[in-house]
C-alpha cells in the first residue's frame, strides 16, 4: 500500500513554532517540544538497560505508547479519519519524517501490520546487541493502534482494553539494515478498517 511522501521543501517553521524569547517550541497542534540529540537519548537508554535490565524495555515501551496515543489524537484533531489505514499510514510517514524519527513505511499483509523504519533514531549508532532495542517504536505502534481501536464502534467492547502486542523482528543493533516491527491485528480492527482512501 503506497503512501505519498510529504513535500521535501518544508522548513522547520512550517511544522513548529519557535518562541526563542520564552524557550518554548510547539507543534502546530499545540504540543510542546524540546530538542535533544539522538546521542543523548541513546546514552540515557543504555544507562536504563544497565540499571533496570529487562525493566528498561517496559519503561521505553510505555513512553512510546503514550506518544503513539498522542499522535493519533493529533491526527484526529486535524480531521484525519483514523479508521482509514491509508490516511493513517500517510500521517505516520509524515510525522516520522518531520519529527526526525526516520522514514516509516507501514504495510499490511493479511491481518498483520508490518512497519519498516529506515534511519531509526532510537538505535542510532548504538552498539551491537543480541536483542532488538527499539521498544519506544514498538510502544508507539501499540499505543496508536489501541487508540484507533477505541475510535471504532462499538466503543464499549471489553476486548479493546488489552494492549496490542508488537514485535520488533529486525533492528540495526542486530546487524539488520532497517528496524522492522510486526503486529497481528485483532480481527475486529481489520474488519472495521476502511481501506478505500
Ligand atoms: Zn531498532
Amino acid at each position: 500500500m503506497a503512501a505519498s511522501l510529504p513535500s521535501s521543501s518544508l522548513s522547520p517553521s512550517d511544522v513548529l513554532d519557535f518562541d526563542f524569547s520564552r524557550g518554548i517550541i510547539r507543534s502546530k497542534s499545540g504540543m510542546r517540544f524540546f530538542l535533544n540529540s539522538s546521542e543523548a537519548w541513546i546514552i540515557m537508554k543504555e544507562k536504563m538497560f544497565e540499571s533496570f535490565s529487562s525493566g528498561a524495555a517496559s519503561i521505553l515501551f510505555g513512553i512510546g505508547s503514550f506518544y503513539g496515543e498522542k499522535a493519533v489524537e493529533a491526527a484526529k484533531n486535524t480531521n484525519t479519519d483514523v479508521a482509514n489505514p491509508v490516511l493513517v499510514i500517510r500521517a505516520a510517514k509524515k510525522f516520522g519524517l518531520q519529527s526526525g524519527w526516520g522514514n516509516i513505511t507501514p504495510r499490511f499483509e493479511r491481518d498483520e501490520l508490518i512497519v519498516m523504519v529506515t534511519d531509526c533514531c532510537f538505535c542510532h549508532n548504538m552498539k551491537k546487541r543480541d536483542e532488538a532495542v527499539c521498544y519506544e517504536f514498538s510502544g508507539i505502534i501499540s499505543g496508536a493502534l489501541g487508540k484507533i481501536m477505541l475510535a471504532l464502534p462499538p466503543s464499549n467492547s471489553p476486548s479493546k482494553s488489552s494492549t496490542i502486542s508488537v514485535k520488533e523482528r529486525k533492528c540495526k543493533v542486530l546487524g539488520d539494515s532497517v528496524c522492522e516491527f510486526s503486529s497481528v491485528l485483532p480481527r475486529m480492527l481489520v474488519n472495521e478498517m476502511r481501506f478505500n482512501a
